[in-house]
């Protein structure tokens, strides 16, 4: 699967296409990939809602793709219990964390640390010992300020492509595919979370920014925990 030499306007085609387009433009795109990469295509399954239409859209296409979930010592206890739920429902999903310590509160003093010690620093060793050669991400280029910029197939890290099978959704299409097609989801969506993370920096907000709830009161608010901007092959670190 090339990077495509001229990429299309993703930011036009978020309007232009109706919801049915949208699922078989996504479909498409998996299947693209998973004949080229076969088994080292692996979707990073956050346990959100974007992921979880991501995960059923790749079942679709072949039940044997494999997922990996990063979780952390901070995830509130309904995430934890989802968690537990999905891998038993998929035991294709293999689990990465973190055991190093963390200073106390560092989630308040410095989340962008905190996020690579817990976040980053699995995601790594996922794509590593997984041998990923294609992952497949949730990101959706509607759901704040920092993800307009994404495309639905990229190379960030050399020789790692990343495949946004669903950038081009607006958040009520996820909810459609989540609703028309009977997944399950996190209860916490239930109480009024829009984008879920770890409890100390997620919180339920009334703004139209879907990631507003993220880091709230942090230099790092709606913003991004590093695995969609730092560097996932340690070789190539910057
Ligand atoms: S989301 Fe918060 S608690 Fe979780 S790893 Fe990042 S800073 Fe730490």
């Amino acid at each position: 699967m090339a990077v495509a030499a001229v990429q299309e306007d993703v930011k036009a085609l978020v309007e232009s296409l109706n919801f049915a387009q949208k699922v078989e433009r996504s479909l498409a795109l998996i299947s693209e990939a998973y004949e080229e990469f076969g088994d080292g295509l692996v979707v990073a399954n956050s346990l959100g809602k974007d992921s979880c239409v991501v995960w059923h859209l790749a079942k679709r296409v072949s039940p044997d793709i494999r997922g990996f979930i990063i979780t952390t010592r901070f995830k509130p206890p309904e995430t934890k219990q989802f968690m537990r739920e999905e891998v038993a429902r998929h035991p294709e999903l293999q689990v990465f964390s973190s055991d190093e310590p963390v200073p106390d509160r560092l989630y308040e003093t410095d989340p962008d640390r905190c996020c690579e010690i817990l976040k980053v620093e699995p995601t790594r060793r996922a794509v590593e010992e997984m041998v990923v050669k294609c992952w497949v991400t949730g990101l959706r280029c509607t759901e704040g300020r920092t993800r307009t910029d994404f495309q639905e197939i990229e190379e960030r890290d050399p020789g790692l492509i990343k495949l946004n099978p669903i950038l081009i959704w607006h958040e009520r299409e996820v909810w459609q595919y989540l609703a028309l097609n009977g997944v399950p989801v996190n209860p916490l969506y239930a109480k009024g979370y829009r984008s879920l993370g770890c409890a100390p920096c997620t919180r339920i907000t009334a703004s139209p920014d879907e990631r507003a709830g993220r880091w709230l009161g942090t230099s790092k608010c709606g913003g991004e925990c590093g695995i969609h901007t730092r560097p996932l092959r340690p070789d190539y670190e910057i």
